[in-house]
């Protein structure tokens, strides 16, 4: 492909994206410029390629430090597929496979190298001697700090490439955002007066809600709908326990829903194999403990569900996170009840760290319980702020409406002053409700005034609004004293009537997100549009198979979706699909090209006409090669000539300089006057002797034809 090789074309021509991301093009621009570079971008924000298009630009290797095998081996598969030369080097490497690749970095052939710190650090004084290195990209830098959640000592020993390679820029990438971390890698990697780059934390493809105190069963069935609805679609369900996560994965089979759970139990043989499953589309919905989701990079994740309240916004935004990373809509769920708080609170009470701990957890806890925008809430923690409401999280699409729960709030007050505070909550809403249960008769609680005072709310309610008489300070939780409540001065305000408050409606803190009323019509032509995506998903899947690659690898859901709205119908069509570079262009474009066709024919919808001259001409543009363009089209150099001869004819193009000489003009020229000023190439081609081609002839007598007018 000709043009020059800046950022913008090798953005288009290597990884298909017709623009870049915010950030993505100064960064670049920086590094190209020998810029030491911290870039802080969330997860699927796109930090890859801040260090694989420059490794591309740049005259030497780029070595890539990763800290998970996996990662390496999902971007390096990703980079082959789009044509790039990238290899890793791992411990799983016997000599001669290391030697093989070593030979291949001294001769240049590779672009770019991953490797983990410590085989980096093995290698390193070798590496110095023998290979020439343009860029070091340090992946998941917060690693090297001990403040980042996932700290790793290999990290450390990082700082030593500075002393080996004094004058190559370093670029450190993370999605760990906190300040702290922040300039602890800037420091520790010893980064010479860097580019900082911290891009928006904001997710907007990602839909927020959260549900209070759904009943085991019901939330069962709630999932399994919401799956069920998702065909084809995968996601992971976030759990507690190792035992939950087992337990959540058995009942989703007997739903029919192909799950498996994976947890640090498992043996790495198992939970590699489970990962494999689920990165390759056999396994639709993993139940994890937090432990899953560190290692893959897979971008079609569509929904995360957390079984129980996580025990941080940190922890939360990085495993929502893991949904969406190709851009597409997709949803996250969670599911709380005051059980979950109970038992994270008493595991901090055992914890080092208490108070921090507490008070992240109450972050969390306001964050499920808020009446406003969730994402302002979410943003806002990590430092950003919201200036609209997002529309995308249930809040925002359903607002709360709260009543005065003053008089509420004091029947349980009351009732609990009156147990003297000897109560744990589930006791004090069977008083409340007037239960018959025997510790209430045997502490004679069935006698105290507001004994049955809250009979008309059903139990689930009288958990809601203690939930958020705990929130908002009316009674505290004695985790010294059996769990049990204990009004606060602001409850005794309200209970003596000196102070009101505001409740949310139990009903409005379940309520499923309304179902939006849509156009018909649109609605028609988007479900066409989604069985076209469908099937070329299982095109995909065929490609994935054959090649024993992960399906997104090929193609990612995003340019799927492009491709079933668009319904390109030739080649150059897909020069304007997001993720079609010319590698992917020319190994698959053909085949999806006509399986477009083929579909648009069974479901008897009209494919624009296609004008496979015009389409010669827009390849042409793009400066593609006669061999190139044959190659993508699956059809013979021959017919592109005359295609060319065609343009040439209807002044599309204007030279034909590149493909014919002035000798050849003149012997065809000869020719076709001395055979009486014929135009049919089969008299001419014999008439000079066979020695010059068909095709070289056509375009010859383009050039005279249009000479004479
Ligand atoms: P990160 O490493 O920050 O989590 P990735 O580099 O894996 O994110 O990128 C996430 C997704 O976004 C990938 O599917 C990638 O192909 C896509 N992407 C990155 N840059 C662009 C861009 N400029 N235009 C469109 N898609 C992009
Ligand atoms: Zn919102």
């Amino acid at each position: 492909m000709q043009g020059t090789n800046n950022p913008q074309n090798i953005l288009k021509k290597h990884f298909g994206f017709d623009q870049f991301r915010p950030l993505q093009e100064d960064i670049i621009t920086g590094v190209l410029n020998q810029k030491d570079t911290l870039v802080l971008m969330p997860t699927g924000g796109g930090k890859s390629i801040c260090f694989q298009l420059p490794a591309l630009l740049l005259p030497h290797i780029t070595l890539v430090i990763s800290p998970l095998i996996a990662l390496m081996k999902d971007q390096v598969e990703a980079l082959k597929a789009n044509g790039i030369a990238a290899d890793f080097l791992n411990s799983s490497m016997d000599e001669g496979e290391q030697n093989n690749l070593i030979d291949k970095l001294k001769r240049g052939e590779i672009k770019l190298l991953y490797l983990s710190p410590e085989k980096l650090l093995t290698l390193a004084s070798y590496l110095e001697a023998n290979i020439k290195i343009s860029l070091i990209a340090i992946d998941e830098a917060h690693c090297i700090s001990q403040w980042g959640h996932d700290f790793r000592p290999e990290y450390t020993k990082l700082a030593k490439l500075r002393d080996l390679w004094p004058n190559i820029p370093v670029i450190a990438l993370t999605a760990t955002a906190d300040k702290i971390t922040r300039k602890d890698i800037v420091k520790q990697l010893n980064l010479q007066n860097p580019n900082i780059f911290v891009a928006s934390f904001d997710r907007p493809n990602l839909s927020l809600s959260v549900k209070f105190a759904v009943k085991k069963k019901q939330k069962l069935q709630e999932i399994s709908d919401f799956i069920d609805t998702r065909k084809n679609e995968s996601g992971i369900i976030y759990c507690l326990s190792r035992k939950s996560t087992e337990e959540m994965a058995s009942e989703l089979s007997e739903f029919g829903i192909s799950a498996e759970c994976y947890h640090a139990g498992l043996s790495s043989e198992q939970r590699n194999k489970v990962q494999d499953n689920f990165i390759n589309d056999r396994t639709k919905v993993i139940c994890a403990t937090i432990a899953f989701g560190m290692g893959i990079d897979k971008s079609n994740v569509r929904f995360v569900i957390h079984n129980s309240l996580p025990k941080n916004m940190e922890g939360y935004y990085q495993e929502i996170g893991r949904a969406g990373r190709d851009g597409l809509p997709s949803d996250t769920i969670l599911y709380y009840s005051l059980g979950d708080i109970m038992l994270l609170r008493s595991f901090i009470e055992d914890s080092g760290q208490k108070e921090l701990n507490f008070e992240k957890l109450n972050r969390m806890q306001q964050y499920a319980e808020t009446p406003i925008c969730r994402r302002k809430i979410l943003l806002a923690y990590f430092g950003e702020t919201l200036e609209m409401p997002c529309n995308n999280c249930d809040v925002c699409k359903q607002p709360r409406s709260t009543f005065d729960g003053t008089l509420l709030a004091q029947k349980a007050l009351s009732a609990l002053v009156r147990t003297e505070e000897k109560v744990g909550n589930n006791l004090l809403i069977d008083i409340l409700r007037g239960s018959h249960r025997k510790e209430i008769i045997e502490n004679n609680y069935d006698k105290i005034k507001t004994y049955g005072a809250g009979k008309d709310l059903p139990y689930s309610d009288w958990q809601k609004y203690l939930l958020q008489m705990l929130n908002l300070g009316l009674v505290e939780i004695a985790y010294d004293d059996n769990h049990t409540l204990k009004v606060s001065d602001f409850g005794k305000e309200v209970l003596f009537g000196k102070k009101s408050i505001d409740l949310v409606k139990t009903d409005e803190l379940q309520k499923f997100e309304p179902k939006k009323k849509r156009n018909l019509l649109e609605d028609d032509v988007k479900d066409l549009d989604k069985e076209l995506f469908d099937y070329l998903r299982s095109v995909r899947r065929q490609f994935s198979e054959k090649e024993n690659v992960p399906a997104y690898v090929i193609f990612s859901d995003a340019t799927l979706q492009e491709l079933s709205e668009k319904k390109p119908i030739q080649i150059s069509d897909l020069l304007h699909i997001n993720g079609m570079g010319e590698f992917k262009i020319k190994k698959y474009g053909n085949t999806f090209v006509k399986e477009i066709k083929q579909w648009l024919r069974n479901n008897d919808v009209k494919a624009p006409k296609g004008n496979t001259y015009k389409e010669t001409f827009e390849l042409l543009k793009e400066g593609y090669s006669i061999e190139e363009i044959a190659e993508a089209r699956k059809i013979h150099t021959t017919t592109i000539y005359s295609h060319i001869a065609q343009l040439y004819s209807k002044n599309e193009i204007d030279s034909l300089d590149p493909y014919i000489n002035s000798v050849e003009i003149e012997l065809v020229r000869k020719a076709a006057s001395e055979l009486g000023d014929t135009k049919q190439l089969t008299p001419i081609f014999n008439h000079l002797n066979q020695e010059i081609p068909f095709h070289i002839i056509r375009l010859c007598l383009a050039y005279i034809e249009k000479e004479l007018g």
